[in-house]
């Protein structure tokens, strides 16, 4: 077996572009899938009105309010699970919420929006809204917004707003083979190359791989048949990026710890029917 290996193609805050060699597509899908909907983060799941005589009705605000990302980081590890706090009894269970309170009201001739920055955390400093600059909903004059909102982690299957990420995708990395013998260096292929992968310099065509998509307009252009597109065997891109409520580095350790888990509750299952089996005589 060839060994495996990582390489850090991009990274900043909020994003992170892997490149894994020698790794099966289905296990890089895998972690994939998991960061989508295993990894935990916290979202607001409930909102008590105290007063709304806002334009917008409460349901509404409470879906907008739901669906603003709160640090996670370190509530991840604080908190209960989600499948210890996900009905409406374990409101008052230790471990399983926290309050975000946001009290707003406007005067005559008055209007304001209400921004995710005036939902203030009354409990638990580490879990606020990742910015304050996400409209929640525009007060007319002489309007009151009270509320109560009750965060608890969960988990993107159940609910897109517990989702870590905006986006997880894996792609193929592209070859490109160029055949110089057909070549002309008419820089067709170039031109209608949509991200720069293919440039002419010094009457050459330039490579790079990095930059293509796989698009195959370089290959439809060529009257030549001199371009052999194709993919690099085992080797896949994964990038992803964060919704801000926890770091890229946590979401994938935590989603290869929560893949690890997964297979070792697989494997205990099978051993537990073998077991079964061998004690009925199966
Ligand atoms: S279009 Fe074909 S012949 Fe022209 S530069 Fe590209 S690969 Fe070469
Ligand atoms: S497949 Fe598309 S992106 Fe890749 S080199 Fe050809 S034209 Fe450019």
């Amino acid at each position: 077996m060839k060994d495996i290996s990582l390489e850090i193609l991009e990274k900043s805050d909020n994003v992170l572009k892997i490149r894994f060699k020698n790794v099966p597509l289905a296990i890089v899908n895998a972690i994939r899938r998991v960061i989508l909907e295993e990894v935990p983060t916290m979202a607001v799941d409930y909102v008590i009105f105290r007063n709304n005589t806002s334009v917008l009705h409460d349901e509404i605000i409470a879906h907008r309010i739901g669906l603003i990302p709160l640090t996670s980081d370190e509530a991840v590890e604080r908190y209960l699970p989600p499948e210890e706090c996900s009905d409406e009894k374990s409101l008052n269970k230790p471990g399983c919420f926290t309050t975000l309170v946001l009290e707003a009201e406007t005067g005559d001739d008055e209007i304001k929006t209400v921004y995710s920055g005036d939902l203030k955390p009354i409990d638990d400093p580490t879990v606020k809204p990742i910015s304050d600059k996400i409209p929640i909903v525009v007060l007319g004059p002489n309007q009151r917004l009270v509320l109560e909102a009750k965060a608890r982690l969960g988990r993107g299957k159940e609910h897109i707003k517990w989702s870590p990420v905006t986006i997880a995708v894996s792609t193929y990395v592209a070859k490109i083979i160029v055949d110089s013998k057909r070549c002309t260096t008419c820089g067709s292929c170039a031109n209608y190359c949509p991200t720069g992968a293919l440039s002419i310099k010094n009457s050459k065509l330039v490579v790079d791989e990095s930059k293509c998509n796989l698009c195959r307009q370089c290959v439809r252009v060529c009257d030549y048949d001199a371009i052999d597109l194709s993919w690099y065997q085992d080797m896949y891109d994964l990038k992803i990026e964060s919704t801000g409520a926890l770091s890229v580095e946590k979401i994938i350790t935590l989603a290869v710890k929560e893949l690890i888990r997964k297979l070792d509750d697989f494997l205990q299952s099978l051993g537990q029917i073998e077991e079964s089996g061998a004690s009925t005589g199966g």
